[in-house]
């Protein structure tokens, strides 16, 4: 028989905090504010309690205490996604950010992340053996969260996405046992988390791939904004024959006139092309010539030490206020980029910061048995748009204004929206083809049938 006690019952958080060495934060306690806020700091998170968890028995105790308690649990490691959270009624927030653990292993060519460990650090570690993770655009995004959602980055034409180069993942299942799940041991649990999110256990560790990835020919080319379906149409042309070895994005830009902006960019707005290319800058100079010819404003290609290539995008080095969301395009034809250039290009009014095309195929386009939730993704373009929301109003402006370019683009949609770029939480019919949904829902069933997990794009149990 389990006592029912909520979080704010002196009892019930005594117990929590005699239970593990983290903190725990309640609501009017010192450091409140502070300790519920997250990465995006536009999204204001209200869940009964906040714990920073120390080792994988501190998480361990906040499951079987909130399972106990009645309430649910939703985890963060940064607070990146924030806004595809539906909410935290009755919910612990479990925050990861104190456990960094991160072991390189370059015989196995593997790394051991804990579940608070940020892509910074890898690639930085990695580095040290001339190997590389499959991090994406941004450095202080969670090795965790960005990989159990997919992980599209910089490599990924070439060695896929970051999901399915999971080794083994250790978490924390809702009955509150510690298990490691990999192709041998809990392989449908091992399946559901490449891919399908944290709705299935709270993940303390995760091990991964690396790669030999020491150099890379990588930048950006800027472009007047004026210029943009011209840049837009030459790029989509030009991806269509690059090899693997390349993975490039098409962007609208339009830089704020704040300090923390480069004087060249500050307050103006540009088309760009970034590219990193896995090879010799001659080649990579090469294959680049036709994007070269059309002029560009600034030109930043060079050969690069791998874990620079966490700076080329340009993402934000601290928390920001910020909403946005995106899509999957199937393809890019000349008439999809009028319809883009019309909504967020020059003269357009669009209040996003960014809006960026990534290009798929290569890898990200091959299934194969052994992946996972998410094998791959069918669709030519991942699309995401950004913008800054320092107030309600100026959010509920950028969310409108990435739902028109969202429509404005629907004719070309590809079949399902791509997890981590869809920053609003969505049913998972909209990012998995029936059958992965279904099966999904009856791991969920499994391993959390009292849906205690609160996570972004929540996967609910299947029903008998
Ligand atoms: C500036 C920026 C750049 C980005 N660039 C890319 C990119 O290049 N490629 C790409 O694919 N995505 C990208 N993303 C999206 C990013 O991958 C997702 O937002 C991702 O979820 C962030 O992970 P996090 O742990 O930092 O975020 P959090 O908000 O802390 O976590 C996100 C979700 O992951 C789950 N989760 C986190 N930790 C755990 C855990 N230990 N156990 C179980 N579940 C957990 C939870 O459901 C949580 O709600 C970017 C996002 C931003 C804001």
């Amino acid at each position: 028989m389990t006592t029912i006690r909520t979080a704010d019952e002196t009892t019930g958080v005594d117990l929590l905090r005699d239970l593990i060495d983290g903190r725990v934060v309640l609501p009017d306690e010192d450091g409140w504010d502070l300790a519920r806020q997250a990465w995006n700091l536009a999204a204001d998170q209200r869940p009964v309690a906040v714990v920073f968890a120390e080792t994988a028995s501190d998480v361990a105790a906040v499951v079987d205490y909130a399972r106990e308690s009645g309430l649910r649990v939703s985890t963060q490691a940064t607070g990146h996604f924030a806004g595809s959270l539906d909410g935290f009624e009755d919910t612990i927030l479990l925050k990861t950010s104190r456990m960094r653990g991160l072991e390189v292993d370059p015989e196995t060519r593997t790394a051991r992340a804990e579940a608070g460990v940020l892509w910074e650090q890898v690639t930085v570690a990695a580095a040290e053996h001339g190997l590389a993770g499959l991090a994406g655009s941004s450095p202080d995004v969670g090795v965790v969260g960005y990989t159990l959602g997919g992980g599209l980055g910089w490599l990924a034409r070439r060695h896929g996405l970051a999901a399915n180069s999971v080794v083994a993942v250790e978490l924390v299942t809702a009955d509150g046992r510690l298990v490691r799940a990999d192709r041998d041991t809990e392989p449908d649990l091992f399946w559901a988390v490449r891919g399908g999110g944290g709705s299935f256990g709270i993940v303390t560790a995760i091990e991964f791939a690396l790669y030999p990835v020491a150099e890379v020919y990588a930048g950006v080319l800027f472009f007047p904004f004026e210029r943009s379906a011209e840049v837009l149409n030459a790029w989509s042309e030009w991806v269509e024959d690059t090899p693997e070895e390349i993975t490039s994005a098409g962007r609208l830009m339009q830089f704020p006139p704040i300090p923390d902006v480069p004087e060249p960019m500050r307050g103006r707005s540009f088309v760009l092309v970034e590219a990193a290319y896995m090879g010799s800058e001659a080649e990579g100079a090469e294959l680049l010539r036709p994007l070269r010819e059309l002029g560009p404003e600034l030109d930043t290609f060079a050969t690069i030490p791998a874990p620079e290539l966490r700076f080329l995008h340009m993402d934000p080095p601290q928390p920001v206020p910020a909403a946005g969301d995106g899509m999957a395009l199937a393809e890019l034809t000349p008439e999809a980029v009028d319809a883009l250039v019309a909504v967020a290009g020059p003269g357009s009014g669009s209040p996003l910061l960014s809006v960026e095309l990534r290009q798929l195929g290569g890898a990200v386009a091959v299934e194969r048995p052994e992946h996972g939730a998410v094998g791959h993704l069918d669709a030519g373009f991942a699309l995401f748009g950004v913008g800054m929301a320092l107030d309600p109003e100026m959010e509920a402006a950028v969310k409108v204004h990435a739902q028109t370019v969202k429509d404005a683009l629907d004719p070309w949609a590809a079949g399902r929206g791509y997890f981590n770029f869809s920053d609003r939480p969505l049913d998972g019919q909209s990012l998995y083809p029936p059958a992965t949904f279904l099966r999904l829902q009856e791991v969920k069933a499994v391993y959390d049938p009292e849906d205690l997990f609160r996570a972004s794009h929540p996967i609910r149990p299947a029903t008998a």
